[in-house]
């Protein structure tokens, strides 16, 4: 591998969250990877949902660029009737306990699809399957796939207002499942070797008390680390959850969730640091050339 860009003292950028288009992230992982290296990033984490297929790729791009490349995973899971997404980071892709959960995962995606193109063809839309297909390209199928199609059939006029009028929780397009037990996937990254991480936790929309709930859940059950800066969390929510990280005794993570270059709002390496007093995760990991080393964001 090539460190050439971690020049020794110097503050480095961790972006530990991403998206490649082996989930619904619209760039291949070379590409991605490029991009980071462009933005500043100098640790990326590549977390496709439910899917680890991008990673060899990403991998092979790091080593070419001077990125240091962590391999990582964001898992569906339903809590207490809430959808939760667990990060895992510095996972083994080859593990096997890790890969059989991902398959039933993968299985529920799949159903869930036709279901959501059994919706689609109530609205007036009776091609929906075969498109998101083809967008997913073999891949995993995300809701963000049916949204593309909503918008190229001129239903809604951008991915938010697809999300709004079709795809959330209460809306014509909108099909519950039941995605895997967070016991299961804090097992299955623990079993791979990694650290499993609340991905945005401000997202859920989850009381002050369900969230402090959920967290001392979390850390019973072998979780390690919260998402205290993320492109979906305001600076109050960084704020609280940071505050909530450190009374549960959790590490901290941060990353910009990025999907797309058209999503200007998650862009790689556009990240607020940790507020002081976070614990971050990647504190222990020991990387080359990476030690004594401060991190810093361009946010
Ligand atoms: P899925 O995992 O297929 O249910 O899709 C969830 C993905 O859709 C998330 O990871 C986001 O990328 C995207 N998403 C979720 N909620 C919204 C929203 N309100 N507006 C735009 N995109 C969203
Ligand atoms: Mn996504
Ligand atoms: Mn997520
Ligand atoms: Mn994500």
């Amino acid at each position: 591998m090539n460190y050439n860009m971690l020049v020794k003292n110097m503050p480095i950028c961790y972006d530990l969250h991403s998206h490649s288009y082996y989930s619904d992230g619209d760039l291949s992982p070379s590409d991605l990877v490029l991009r980071a290296a462009a933005k500043g990033v100098d640790v990326l984490a590549l977390t496709d949902h439910d899917t680890t297929d991008g990673i060899a790729e990403a991998m092979i791009a790091a080593s070419k660029s001077g990125i240091i490349l962590i391999p990582g995973i964001e898992i569906s899971v339903t809590w207490q009737n809430t959808l939760l997404h667990i990060v895992g980071l510095r996972i083994d892709p080859d593990n096997k306990m890790l890969q059989a959960g991902l398959e039933g995962v993968q299985k529920t995606r799949q159903e869930r699809a036709e279901k959501i193109a059994q919706r689609f063809k109530k609205i007036g839309l009776p091609d929906a399957y075969q498109a998101v297909l083809e967008y997913a390209g073999g891949d995993i199928i995300s809701r963000n796939h049916f949204a593309r199609y909503l918008i190229e059939k001129g239903f809604a006029k951008d991915h938010k207002s697809a999300f709004k009028r079709y795809l959330l929780k209460g809306k014509p397009c909108y099909v519950a499942a039941d995605w895997a037990e967070l016991k299961d996937a804090i097992d299955w990254i623990r079993a791979a070797g990694g650290q499993a991480v609340i991905a945005h936790p401000a997202r859920y929309q989850l009381s002050n008390a369900k969230l402090k709930a959920l967290f001392e859940n979390f850390s019973l059950l072998g979780g390690e680390v919260i998402e205290v800066v993320s492109s979906a969390h305001s600076p109050t929510e960084v704020t609280k959850v940071a505050r909530l990280a450190n009374e549960c005794g959790l590490l901290a993570s941060s990353g910009s969730d990025f999907h797309s270059p058209k999503a200007v709002w998650a862009e790689l390496g556009k990240i607020r640091a940790l507020p002081e007093g976070s614990s971050p995760v990647w504190k222990n990991w020991n990387l080359p050339s990476t030690q004594n080393q401060t991190s810093y964001c361009s946010g």
